[in-house]
């Protein structure tokens, strides 16, 4: 398991957290282009007082995709619901909620890539004609009857768009793409939330957790959260560079925002497969995790960071991948053109 301080899919429950979430474009910090896109989106659909088109986030957890969404339907105006695709075991499941929604409400489906195939059939007719189909009875009896439904806005999230079928895909009119946050970004989204959580902090201090956070707002707000912590059991008054860095450090943070686990699978790349190239189900296997997690949680940032590249036979440690671990080495020769993916 990655440890958890540091595990963007892993979602904080404490009290008072949802009041730390932007609640406005105006106060979401970042995601520039998806927010311009919005914008002009929002106004048009709530100009011609219809529904908004279907929205498709895509990118790693903890970006704020579910925290976009919500407000999208603050900005329409209109209701939210939320799911999930593996909630939704069966076609009746998500015919329930359809049924359920208010005309132009957003639904939001989480994880829709690992929505089932019986499901992701009833979402067609839905998103497009706004038509439910439905089989009454069984056997001889059977009969398939045809629902009109409110005209509502999908917002599905995923960290795999690879992994969404393409019919599902095309279905979607606004397909946005989620990036990691500059340091800038997350050291205004840090010190805000100190704000919130009443907690000084100096700029040095929210510098350093912001460089530590992966480039990805829920680390920074919960490692901010552990150095409070930290802070409070010392006595300090504020947080600053020096107090971050004492409590990021036995939060097993490294100075590059890499944890104990992203560590064992780089290293795993160099000492087993003598810098590879490696496939990921022998990593997942020789580390023991789900290879979701290693694709979906751990290589993102390891990847935008270039220390890894992935090629068509596998994974390989780049020259930066080696100076991190220590080593000095030119891997430049072992690539061939064609071999990125
Ligand atoms: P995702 O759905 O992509 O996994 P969330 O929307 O759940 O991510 O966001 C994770 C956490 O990070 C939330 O608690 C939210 O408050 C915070 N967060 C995400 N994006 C921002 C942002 N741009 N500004 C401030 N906080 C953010």
């Amino acid at each position: 398991m990655k440890n958890s301080a540091l595990a963007p899919e892993v979602q904080e429950q404490e009290i008072g957290d949802y009041s730390l979430r932007p609640t406005s474009l105006k106060d979401f910090i970042g995601q520039e282009s998806a927010k311009d896109n919005l914008r002009i989106f929002i106004e048009s659909a709530k100009k011609r007082s219809i529904a908004m088109d279907h929205v498709l986030f895509f990118g790693p957890p903890g970006l704020g995709k579910t925290t976009l969404s919500q407000i999208i339907s603050r900005e329409l105006g209109v209701g939210f619901k939320a799911t999930s695709g593996p909630i939704l075991a069966k076609a009746g499941d998500l015919a329930a909620i359809l049924t359920n929604l208010q005309e132009r409400d957003v639904l939001f489906i989480d994880e829709i890539h690992r929505m089932n195939h019986m499901v992701e059939e009833v979402l067609y007719p839905a998103m497009e004609d706004f038509q439910l189909d439905l089989m009454i009875g069984e056997g001889p009896a059977a009969r398939s009857i045809r629902i009109d439904l409110p005209h509502f806005t999908l917002v599905g999230a995923t960290t795999r768009s690879g992994m969404l079928s393409s019919p599902l895909r095309d279905r979607f009119g606004i397909p946005l793409r989620m990036e990691f946050y500059t340091h800038a970004e997350l050291q205004i989204i840090i010190s805000k939330n100190a704000e919130l959580l009443g907690i000084p902090i100096s700029r040095n201090g929210s510098e350093e957790i912001a460089r530590r956070s992966r480039g990805t707002p829920r680390i920074a707000v919960r490692l901010l959260k552990r150095v409070r912590d930290f802070a409070i059991v010392n006595n300090a008054d504020i947080i600053d560079k020096n107090g971050a860095d004492i409590a990021l450090k036995r939060l097993d943070v490294d100075e590059s925002g890499l944890d104990s686990m992203d560590r064992k699978y780089l290293k795993c790349i160099l000492d087993f497969y003598n810098g590879g190239p490696v496939g990921v189900e022998t990593l997942a296997a020789v580390l023991s995790e789900k290879r979701d997690t290693i694709e979906e949680v751990i290589e993102p940032y390891i990847l935008q960071n270039g220390l890894v590249q992935r090629t068509a036979r596998g994974r390989v440690l780049t020259a930066d991948g080696y100076r991190y671990l220590g080593i000095q080495k030119s891997v430049q020769n072992d690539l061939y053109e064609g071999d990125l993916l």
